[in-house]
């Protein structure tokens, strides 16, 4: 399937929402793609779906309340699920979150609302917000990658967001970059998540501190090791931590190669919380991309910073929702 924006709309009004492992976040998102109202709700506790259905349901409530107070009509919603989500609206794998499991959001949220609903990859509604609104605007193709707790990927292609033959394309974080390498909760062995997510970043730290290797982060407790204190060592000079962020540049970088010469993609756009630290791991990338791809796919495919920043999600899946319902119009 293949979604492509369409003229915006400042008049329209959708409701975007972003589901988190920890958080669940909505907002009313108009036609431009600015957010006019948002809110911000713990999703602990709602592990059993109707528990999960009410959370929701009381929020669309609220904001479609919100809207019609200040004469204004959400007409569409869309909800951003990390994992895999089938084009019908069917999550197949909930990450995080197993309570959706098996779950058709769609057909819920639709019997609910009563409004055309959209459900799709939370990272392939980044990819499609930075295509409408963000780093994307001006690139007919690219790969999204947010580097995050996982690593996540949406690739738009030829103007239009690519989720394949189900629904479930864009799955970055699940290509192989070691054969026998770490086990991958999907799995596999070796997928790049093991090596370029966050979490990654934190692990090795902590493996590399066990092991007695000399570095800076040894004052910090295990339990408080995040990837913003690797980063901050790194700038400092640390080695230990510089080469850390060179590894998951590394692994990155063998993943986009192979990218480049299947897509010969214009550009691969970083987002998730780990891309603030770009700066210590993408000239390894490029390098890694340079050295491994054919030379002409290989220089054309910058590495550029997401525009949107945590708000991505949000814009993109409420676009989406208003995209996909202009093209249903006859
Ligand atoms: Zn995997």
């Amino acid at each position: 399937m293949i979604i492509t924006p369409s003229d915006p709309d400042g008049t329209q009004l959708a409701i975007g929402i972003d589901v988190g492992g920890t958080n669940l976040r909505l907002a009313l998102v108009d036609g431009c793609g600015s957010i006019i109202h948002s809110v911000r709700t713990r999703t602990e506790g709602h592990g059993v779906f109707s528990a999960f259905r009410a959370l929701l349901t009381e929020n669309i409530t609220a904001l479609r309340h919100y809207a019609r107070e200040r004469d204004m009509l959400a007409t569409t919603i869309g909800i951003g699920v990390p994992g895999l989500v089938g084009r019908d609206g069917s999550i197949h794998v909930a990450v995080n979150l197993p309570a959706l499991n098996g779950v058709n959001l769609r057909d819920e949220l639709q019997a609910i609302t009563g409004l055309p609903t959209i459900v799709a990859n939370d990272v392939n509604a980044c990819a499609y917000g930075e295509k409408v609104y963000g780093a994307g605007r001006d690139l007919a193709s690219f790969l999204m990658v947010t580097l995050g707790t996982g690593v996540g990927g949406g690739l738009v292609l030829d103007g239009g967001l690519w989720t394949g033959f189900d629904g479930v394309a864009g799955e970055f974080g699940h290509v192989t970059v070691e054969p026998e390498g770490v086990p991958c909760p999907c799995g596999n062995r070796g997928c790049l998540e093991q090596y370029a997510s966050g979490t990654a970043i934190t692990a090795s730290s902590r493996r590399i501190i066990t092991e007695g290797v000399e570095t800076s982060l040894s004052q910090i407790p295990p339990d408080g090791l995040t990837v913003e204190s690797v980063a901050s060592a790194a700038r400092r000079g640390d080695q230990a931590a510089l080469a850390i962020f060179a590894e998951a540049g590394r692994y990155l970088g063998i993943a986009a190669a192979s990218v480049a010469n299947l897509l010969n993609l214009e550009a691969v756009i970083l987002g998730g919380g780990v891309a603030a630290c770009s700066d210590l791991f993408a000239e390894t990338v490029r390098n890694e991309v340079l050295t491994r791809a054919f030379p002409l796919p290989g220089k054309r495919m910058r590495i550029v910073k997401a525009a949107l920043g945590d708000n991505g999600g949000l814009i993109g899946i409420a676009t989406l929702s208003l995209h996909h319902q202009d093209r249903r119009k006859p």
